[in-house]
């Protein structure tokens, strides 16, 4: 069977018909690549694959862009702009090795704890950074502000499509759970989406306190118990407890030698800094 062709084929109404059929990028290299094919005396065959392949290269690109967005992640807290140096005790390839994502596919999690500065958000960052890259959807956001978005829809009858709605991500990275105490409904609607991923979908905690401390945070020692049950299950731990990161830069830009960790005389001053960064 032969295609029916138009006849004569108007290729003026080919700019038209590009964005009708929503392939920007072949619309803005075709010229280029038709005078190629043409000076090289490409087959057409050639010249349709290589027009496929750029689209199909710039659609990965727009995806990979528009899940960035999305994602919310903080711009600049990447790997690239991570120092393994200074971050004693959890070793570079146990990060790059979260980075490559394969994790996420069963659901399991990953909890950064540590104290204030350590660089818990960064790494986690980063780590979402990496995985958007690589073409898996991630959301970044402040606990409070999932559990301010859960409640709302809570309150309008629509928690569950709210929960489901967050089923798209394959990972979603809750940052500072520890950081306010939180009431009877709040614990209950994190609970809710913890209990919902558990096993499925992943998720990244940040927190400041130990697991010991949990309770003082949230409420209800039993629902307590079962989210750190949950979320511990199949999770990697990072235990972050190097000092603060902003001290020691701060300390640095201070004194170059106070890059290491404070000695007596240094005490002050970096008390001080870490004072202030907390601000
Ligand atoms: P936390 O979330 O543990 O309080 P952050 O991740 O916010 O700490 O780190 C504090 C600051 O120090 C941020 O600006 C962060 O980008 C930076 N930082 C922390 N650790 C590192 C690191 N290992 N390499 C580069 N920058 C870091
Ligand atoms: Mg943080």
């Amino acid at each position: 069977m032969t295609a029916p062709v138009p006849r004569p084929v108007d290729v003026h109404a080919l700019p038209a018909m590009l964005t009708a059929l929503r392939l920007p990028s072949i619309q803005r290299h075709w010229p280029a690549l038709a005078g190629r094919a043409d000076a090289e005396g490409w087959p057409a065959s050639r010249f349709l694959a290589a027009l496929a392949e750029i689209e199909l290269a710039d659609r990965d690109a727009r995806r990979i862009q528009r899940h960035l967005r999305e994602s919310g992640l903080p711009g600049g807290k990447t790997l690239a702009t991570f120092d393994f140096k200074a971050l004693a005790g959890v070793p570079r390839a146990r990060i790059e090795a979260l980075a490559a994502g394969d994790w996420v596919e069963t659901g399991a999690n990953l909890i950064a704890i540590g104290n204030s500065g350590a660089g818990k958000t960064h790494v986690l960052c980063a780590i979402g950074h990496a995985l958007v890259e690589a073409g898996r959807r991630v959301l970044y956001t402040r606990t409070t502000d999932m559990v301010q978005r859960l409640q709302a829809a809570r309150r309008d009858l629509a928690l569950e499509a709210a929960l489901a709605k967050l089923d798209k991500f394959d990972l979603i990275i809750l940052d500072d759970i520890t950081y306010a105490q939180k009431d009877q409904a709040e614990s209950s609607v994190l609970f809710e989406l913890i209990a919902r991923r558990y096993e499925t979908k992943s998720l990244a905690i940040a927190a400041n306190q130990p697991f010991s401390a949990w309770g003082s945070v949230f409420p209800d020692q039993a629902v307590t118990v079962a989210a750190i049950d949950r979320l511990v299950h199949h999770a990697t731990i990072l235990e972050m407890n190097g000092d603060s990161y902003r001290r020691r830069a701060a300390a640095s830009r201070q004194s170059p030698e106070a890059v290491a960790p404070p000695t007596a005389s240094s005490d002050n001053i970096s008390d001080k800094l870490e004072e202030e960064a907390a601000q």
